[in-house]
């Protein structure tokens, strides 16, 4: 079968007519409340999103994982939910899923057939976004946004929702940002393997312990409109912000992936979205990110 656009938007349809939950969640997120922000060059905003509570607020320790049934596991699967197997010759085999805890209208989860490890940016992410143009496929490792790190898995929502996505094609350069971005178009040579290798390779480094780490990074892969394959890597220092744990009263309910490291800080907690400021927004990066523009 081809994976094409037209393909994933019909899968989506249907999807909806069939499970409530899905249905639900993607009516509930068109009214979403939104309020914009501007740090240095980047202008994202804030999204208020109750049914992200499941993501923002998982446990992602050992042993909370080890011990819930794995939600991207076929087995496991709500029998409404429906999979579009998409494989790469000499690389993996996917199930391309519609994600039904969507923090934007078109937003699915591509997961490994096998329930193996996050470990690694999947390189297949590269193919899909090849085939795909007007997508954006995105990577959180497993210490920087995943919430099942035991399961490897990308997402893939349209390029056009992400601000940093536009921000970076249409030419904007990183140093301007409030965090570091590593980002480069990439051509059908020897020094296009290069960065491939580069973005394969990429590492945050530990707030704490200062040790380089696979597992600290958000990575997003897409065609551009000028017809090159744009990659770009968020390393991270760390998955939660300080007030992630801060008391009730200082408490912001934040987990930063790569949709928020791209623009859109997902708040599940009215409260939180209500009252989040540049400044808190700006600690939340130093926290979690490598600072860069001020
Ligand atoms: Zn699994």
């Amino acid at each position: 079968m081809t994976i094409n656009m037209p393909l994933l938007d019909e899968m989506l349809r249907e999807q909806l007519k069939v499970w409530p939950l899905a249905a639900a969640n993607y009516s509930a997120l068109a009214s979403s409340e939104r309020r914009r922000f501007k740090i240095g060059s980047l202008e994202g905003a804030f999204q208020c999103n109750p049914a992200r509570i499941v993501s923002t607020g998982a446990s992602v320790d050992k042993s909370a994982i080890a011990e819930r049934p794995c939600f991207l596991c076929e087995a496991n699967r709500p029998d409404e939910q429906y999979a579009l197997p998409f494989s790469v010759a000499g690389g993996g085999e996917w199930d391309i899923l519609v994600n039904p805890y969507p923090i934007l209208p078109w937003h699915f989860t591509v997961a490994s057939k096998s329930h193996i490890p996050q470990k690694g940016i999947p390189l297949d992410m590269i193919v899909l976004a090849e085939r795909l143009p007007g997508a954006v496929m995105f990577y959180n490792g497993a210490r920087a946004g995943a919430s099942a790190p035991d399961h490897l898995h990308f997402q893939m929502v349209l390029k056009s929702e992400l601000p940093l996505i536009n921000y970076l094609e249409a030419g904007g350069v990183e140093d301007s940002l409030p965090y570091q971005v590593w980002h480069r178009r990439v051509t059908p040579d020897s020094e296009g393997m290069k960065i491939i290798r580069e973005f394969a390779s990429y590492r945050g480094v530990d707030r704490f312990s200062g040790a380089p780490d696979a597992d600290l990074v958000n990575s997003f892969a897409w065609m551009g409109d000028d017809g090159m394959l744009h990659l770009a890597a968020v390393p991270r220092t760390a998955h939660r912000p300080d007030c992630y744990s801060a008391p009730e009263g200082e408490r912001i309910m934040v987990s930063p992936g790569a949709i928020d490291v791209a623009g859109l800080i997902i708040l599940p907690r009215k409260d939180d979205f209500t009252r989040i400021t540049e400044t808190d927004l700006i600690k939340i990066f130093d926290d979690t990110m490598m600072i860069g523009y001020r």
